[in-house]
């Protein structure tokens, strides 16, 4: 049986924070969530059918806030996907959810309809880092929420941070890592902030004060340290775990595996297609087909896929399977443009391939671009 990981996207937040490029809608009307969940149960009917022969082994609710939704949609969401889908008995189910939404009875309520990891955003513990981003919750809300979620008998709760943020200095970013280290986060992800055309922030230009490269770097490399140091191991660019609580749904995206993402600007990759959604709600609403992309990529440009997404993992290259898939050896492919950057050690030998360091970890855009433009040469 073939196994598929199932993205839900949902697309709507108390409020838009002033960073955000997601596809989420602010301040939702009670009736524009019901149809929606509407629609999200037919396309799960109608999708799962497609998929017979699939046992979806990782279920995420991202979104937007999923968290926002009523106890009753949730229900009929995960019925939708229990009744259109095979649920393994031991899936991975995430929703993500924000302070200030949920609280001990309604986190009972997602356990008991299997959801078993919860990934909250947290984002800053600072009050004016947390207003710069347009966030409207505090260090307190998020405490509050993850301790609910504790009581509720969530074994597995991840936290978001970020860096790079307005008013943010090394010693603050540390802070907020510690804060949330007090609460025994299983998983942490810590990604630095993007600026986006089309955002307040994006059109701020020069009134945008942000953290420079070099303090940027610094956050990064000691923010790293100390999580590693309180068994949050790194296991991505971005991402942290104790042993055993890596997000098994992330990382079918990071292994070229099999997924299928349902909602507005949800992405798919399956049948040997990779196509995407528009971010088109009336029309998702009104159960038109919002596919917007689709391609069937050669066998190039997997490989080309592979190498960028493999090297976000601290595993990297593993030779073996590489060859496996690609009837080509990495080290062979692409022993010239890899020589200098083992050199200088941001390429590391690892026992079974190759791996960026955490330095090179930092460069990953710049050592990916050299990497596969001298592939396609
Ligand atoms: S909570 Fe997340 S999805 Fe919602 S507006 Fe803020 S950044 Fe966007």
């Amino acid at each position: 049986m073939k196994t598929l990981g199932l993205y839900l996207h949902i697309p709507f937040c108390k409020s838009k924070c002033l960073y955000c490029d997601f596809c989420s809608f602010p301040r939702p009307k009670e009736e524009t969530v019901n149809a929606y969940v509407d629609a999200l149960c037919r396309d799960l009917q109608s999708r799962g059918e497609r998929c017979r022969g699939y046992t979806v082994d990782t279920l995420y609710l991202g979104g937007g806030t999923p968290t926002l939704l009523s106890e009753e949609q949730m229900t009929r969401v995960m019925q939708a996907v229990r009744d259109a889908f095979s649920l393994a008995p031991d899936a991975e189910i995430t929703a993500e959810c924000n302070p200030r939404t949920g609280d001990p009875a309604y986190f009972r309520h997602l356990r008991a309809l299997g959801f078993n990891r919860l990934s909250i955003g947290l984002q800053s513990a600072h009050k004016e880092e947390l207003k710069a981003l347009g966030r409207t919750h505090t260090l307190d809300d998020f405490c509050r929420t993850a301790e609910s979620a504790r009581e509720a008998g969530f074994a597995n709760l991840s936290a978001d941070v970020m860096l790079g943020i307005p008013h943010q200095t090394k010693e603050s970013y540390l802070d907020t890592l510690r804060a949330l280290l007090a609460l025994s986060p299983d998983h942490v992800s810590a990604y630095g902030l993007s600026v986006e055309e089309g955002t307040p922030f994006g059109r701020m230009g020069d009134r945008l004060v942000l953290p420079d490269e070099e303090q940027t770097r610094e956050m990064y490399l000691l923010g790293a340290t100390l999580l590693e140091a309180n068994g949050l191991l790194q296991y991505e660019i971005s991402n942290f775990a104790k042993k055993g609580y890596e997000s098994r749904h992330n990382l079918k995206y990071w292994n070229c595996e099999e997924y299928l993402g349902l909602g507005p600007a949800a992405y798919s990759d399956l049948f040997g297609e990779r196509f995407g959604n528009s971010r088109d709600l009336a029309a998702f609403l009104a159960g038109r087909d919002i596919t917007a992309e689709r391609e069937t990529p050669s066998q190039e440009e997997r490989l080309q896929e592979y190498v960028m997404l493999r090297l976000r993992l601290t595993e990297g290259i593993v030779e073996e399977d590489f060859s496996a898939r690609f009837g080509t050896s990495f080290a062979d492919r692409f022993s010239a443009p890899l020589a200098p950057y083992l050199a200088r050690g941001l390429v590391l030998r690892t026992k079974d391939g190759y791996a960026l360091s955490r330095e090179g970890m930092l460069l990953s855009n710049a050592i990916l671009s050299d990497l596969l433009d001298f592939s396609q040469v």
